[in-house]
């Protein structure tokens, strides 16, 4: 596959707006490639770019339990966050971080030398290039939690690995990740099937696993803001409201990102019952 690279000339460049912060992140990236070597890039790199976005993503719905103005955004106002639940919470996710993805992110630098993916700044596709890579890896990705995750929610599966992730009936933030180490792994190959499928430049890897934990830690976040969330730009992204009613339901609304596949197979009717009363409700009250 040829996809332009950002000095290339492309008739849809005349349309769209200049990047204005490319100078400098081309500035950090030659400096990054010219001073270290592609495996510490692949592996030390990708372990820095997970935990800051995770827990940097994570760092405002923490925040916003301490602000009383945010309980009014809150979607399950009777379950608040706990110190005891946040710390169960992180102890579970020090271990997947460290001894399940970290053996995973070593596999990048033979991922890349097995596909040549190249490291350069030269070689790297254009930025609406990159932004329909990622588009494209999570249409993939949803398509394969969705199955996969409804799979997971079966009587004779339940219990033995998704449980874990369930163990929140009202998520926040950092519950985005805490799974069966089984979950990871098998979850987490629906993150790979697009790299594999669209990788052309190692910043792929990077850009796509930012876009998915800011994703993830949305929807998990416990707190409605769609107003002030530019994922709710994106045709069909189903948010926090839709995947929270699947942690305090326990059925339905299976998909990751989107919701067509929810809609296709009839999967979220409980929730829009559920929505559809809950506003019927919120009109009484005010008549
Ligand atoms: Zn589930
Ligand atoms: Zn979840």
């Amino acid at each position: 596959m040829n996809f332009y690279s950002a000095n290339e000339s492309f008739p849809l460049t005349d349309y769209l707006p200049q990047n204005p912060v490319e100078p400098y992140f081309r500035d950090y990236w030659m400096a990054m490639t010219d001073r270290y070597t592609k495996f510490q890039i692949a592996t030390w790199g990708s372990l820095i770019v997970h935990e800051l976005v995770y827990f940097g993503a994570c760092a405002p719905g923490f925040m916003a339990q301490f602000i009383p103005f945010m309980h009014y955004f809150k979607i399950q106002k009777d379950k608040p966050e706990t110190f005891d639940k946040q710390w169960k919470c992180f102890k579970l996710l020090m271990f997947n971080h460290f001894l399940i993805q970290l053996p995973l992110i070593c596999g990048t630098y033979a991922f890349t030398q097995m596909f040549g993916i190249p490291y350069d700044y030269a070689s790297m596709p254009a930025w609406y290039i990159i932004a329909m890579q990622v588009l494209g890896c999570a249409v993939i990705e949803d398509t394969w939690h969705y199955f996969l995750h409804r799979i997971m929610h079966d009587k004779r599966f339940y219990k033995y690995v998704h449980k874990v992730h369930h163990n929140f009936q009202a998520p926040f933030g950092m519950t985005a990740e805490y799974a069966h180490p089984v979950e990871t792994v098998v979850l987490g190959m629906g993150f790979f099937i697009g790299i594999l499928t669209f990788c052309t430049h190692v910043v792929l890897l990077w850009a796509w696993v930012t876009v998915r934990l800011l994703e993830t830690i949305d929807v998990h976040s416990g707190y409605n803001l769609p107003y002030l969330n530019p994922f709710h730009l994106i045709p069909f992204y189903a948010g926090a409201k839709f995947h929270d009613f699947h942690h305090m339901n326990f059925t339905g609304n299976y998909s990751s990102t989107f919701s067509y596949w929810d809609r296709i197979f009839g999967t979220d009717q409980q929730y829009h019952k559920y929505v559809g009363e809950k506003q019927k409700a919120a009109l009484k009250k005010s008549e």
